[in-house]
């Protein structure tokens, strides 16, 4: 995988206003609107729309997609598995796993012996509920930026839950709820609680629901999971309950006398958003790689072009420069932060 080679990648890899398209494969990675052909990273809403013609994923992401969208979302789907190599109209295609969520994967593209991989959302740290990040060389690596700043640099998510489980001990009469983005964080949450030994009833927000029984069902060990609705109030002093982050501010709430509100996000790292999100409990959890994370990652595939996707592009771009990397923002439309 030369310097020279590399150059020329963007002759059959490139932006366009539909999402990153491979013109030799004819297919379009994560796209923002409806194409004929979408390989997709993982299930997360900015990445897996609905209105493909034909979707390209991992067994779990398609059922991710199903769950969420309908049984209908794409024309047909075809579940590739991690690590099996394929070939779309001469372009070697391969999903490799990125540590994100379940189902979640890199895509590696080689064609004329040029490789890029194009990461989606990935992390490096722990994470019982998928396999870990996989780091493969190459001569393009695309690359997420959500929490590219040097602030950013997540705990052990194994000593936040920790800190969650201490404070339950300490207040047993209240109810701990815990905002979580609902695909990925919950999950994690839950199995990390389970993993230090918590074996009281999970209890979960409807909207949690859905891709909760999924994760479990596609083999993921989550302990007792109940739903607040079929839960009477008094049951629910001193337990733990897990919601979407925007339910922490609604109606829904009042419904637990004097909770302890906690919010798993990697966004609990800056101070003014834990002061605006009025939570008690901050918990330093995220399923995106932080700014340590990232450059590692990028130095470890010894790409030579890094093209960088959403978030904060342009602290990546310039570190990366610094240490000799030819990188640049990509600018791709439709995808946001994730509740992350
Ligand atoms: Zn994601
Ligand atoms: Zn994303």
């Amino acid at each position: 995988m030369s310097a020279m080679r590399s150059a020329g990648i963007d002759r059959w890899l490139y932006p366009t206003d539909r999402g990153l398209y491979c013109e030799p494969a004819d297919a379009y990675i994560d796209p923002a609107s409806p194409v004929p052909r979408a390989l997709i990273t993982h299930g997360h809403s900015d990445h897996a729309r609905p209105g493909h013609g034909a979707v390209l994923a991992t067994a779990e992401t398609i059922e991710v997609m199903k769950v969420r969208l309908g049984a209908e979302a794409a024309g047909r789907f075809e579940a590739t598995p991690l690590g099996a190599t394929q070939s779309l109209a001469g372009v070697s295609v391969r999903f490799v796993p990125a540590g994100h969520i379940l189902g979640s994967a890199q895509i590696v593209l080689e064609w004329n012996g040029q490789r890029a991989v194009i990461s989606g959302d990935y992390k490096r740290s722990a994470d019982p509920t998928c396999p870990p990040f996989e780091p493969i060389a190459c001569d393009v690596f695309v690359t997420e930026a959500t929490f590219a700043l040097p602030v950013f640099h997540h705990e052990p998510a194994i000593s936040e839950v920790g800190r969650l489980l201490a404070s339950l001990r300490r207040n047993p009469d209240r109810t701990h709820l815990v905002g979580a983005y609902g695909l990925g964080k919950c999950q994690r949450v839950i199995r990390l609680a389970r993993d230090a030994g918590y074996d009281a009833p999970i209890y979960l927000h409807g909207a949690l629901m859905g891709t909760t029984e999924l994760y479990q069902r596609l083999g993921i060990p989550l302990g007792e999971i109940r739903a607040v609705a079929d839960t009477r109030p008094a049951d629910l002093a001193g337990a733990l309950v897990l919601c979407p982050p925007s339910a922490l501010a609604d109606r829904w709430s009042r419904r637990f006398p004097d909770p302890v509100t906690a919010f798993a996000s990697g966004w609990m790292r800056i101070k003014g958003r834990v002061r605006q999100s009025g939570v008690e409990l901050p918990l330093v959890i995220s399923d995106h790689a932080d700014w340590p994370e990232l450059i590692e990652t990028v130095l470890e595939t010894g790409a030579e072009d890094v093209w960088v996707t959403h978030g904060r592009e342009d602290a990546l771009v310039y570190e990366l420069g610094r240490r000799g990397l030819n990188a640049r923002a990509l600018a791709l439309v439709g995808f946001e932060d994730e509740g992350d």
